[in-house]
């Protein structure tokens, strides 16, 4: 079982000829609408490779809400703990792509900033994963109340005290919030660091020490917007069944390789049988 606490957005995307600059309007086409926010990939994800998981998280009472939670409704990730303000709406990230794929993205955090203590329960079963899109305090209390696995994606990198991350078994980072940290101070909180490092693969450390190392297959990626979300929660799941670091460092690297595939994050998102058929790179 894996508990995932975090955010719900819903990603705003339009297409334009060149991103703009400050004070300039550009028209866009190809407007569309995709479930995100990186505790509802996370939670997705992880449902996907076949895992039983919640997600606690807090959306507006808006249509913006029922869009965000439609994938997570269809796959069965459990919603008991995801509550509906009325205080803020939905968070929106809004998204402007140019052709060669460089982007530009405004989030408002709306109703993911007011995930509070109070929707904790006050035990969380089985493993926890989360993400600093949602409040810290939240993050903090959950790892005190998680005496099983946690796995925590320092993403968005911002600043985090020592002691929130001496609370967690395996921290989870991409090369540039690797370097914004310092691995040396991840290195001396004491739990394992997962570093992704694109089509590259990702390595574990432990106490500064590489244990494992895994090269994901070759694939002609369209779009890798999720691939750290789904390695995230693929690392997890595969520790929670109690593999082996190496082997499930290179199940995440093959799930994030797969997730590339098609356009969006969610949508994306390969099952099991899937990864489990990908050869290792
Ligand atoms: P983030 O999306 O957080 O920046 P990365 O880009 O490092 O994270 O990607 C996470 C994981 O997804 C990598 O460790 C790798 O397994 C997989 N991945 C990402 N991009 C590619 C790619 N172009 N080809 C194959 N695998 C990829």
């Amino acid at each position: 079982k894996i508990c995932v606490a975090g955010s719900v957005n819903l990603d705003l995307v339009v297409r334009c000829g060149h991103l703009p600059v400050a004070g300039e309007t550009v028209l866009g086409n190809g407007f569309a609408k995709y479930p995100g926010g990186k505790g509802a990939n996370q939670a997705l994800a992880a449902r996907r490779l076949g895992a039983d998981v919640s997600l606690i998280a807090c959306v507006g009472k808006d249509e913006e809400a029922d869009q965000a939670l439609a994938l997570l409704k269809a796959d069965g990730v459990d919603l008991s703990m995801c509550r509906a303000t009325e205080d803020a709406p939905t968070g929106v990230a809004l998204i402007a792509v140019e052709p060669g794929g460089d982007n530009q993205i405004v989030v408002a955090s709306g109703a993911n900033a007011c995930l509070s203590v109070d929707d904790l329960p006050d035990r969380i079963e089985g493993a926890l994963i989360g993400q600093l899109e949602t409040p810290l305090p939240v993050l903090d209390a959950a790892l005190e109340r998680c005496p099983g696995l946690s796995c925590v994606n320092l993403a968005p990198a911002i600043d985090v005290p020592d002691s929130l991350l001496g609370r967690i078994d395996v921290i989870a980072v991409n090369e540039t919030e690797g370097a914004i940290y310092g691995l040396d101070r991840l290195h001396r909180s004491g739990g394992m660091t997962a570093l992704t490092l694109g089509a590259r693969g990702a390595v574990l450390l432990s106490d500064g020490q590489e244990i494992a190392r895994a090269v994901p297959p070759h694939v002609e990626a369209v779009d890798a917007t999720g691939a750290g979300d789904t390695f995230v929660a693929a690392l997890t799941v595969a520790l929670v069944e109690g593999a082996e670091p190496g082997k499930a460092l290179d199940f995440a690297c093959r799930a994030g390789a797969l997730s590339t595939l098609t356009r969006g994050a969610q949508t994306s998102f390969p099952r099991r049988t899937d990864v489990d058929r990908m050869p290792s790179g």
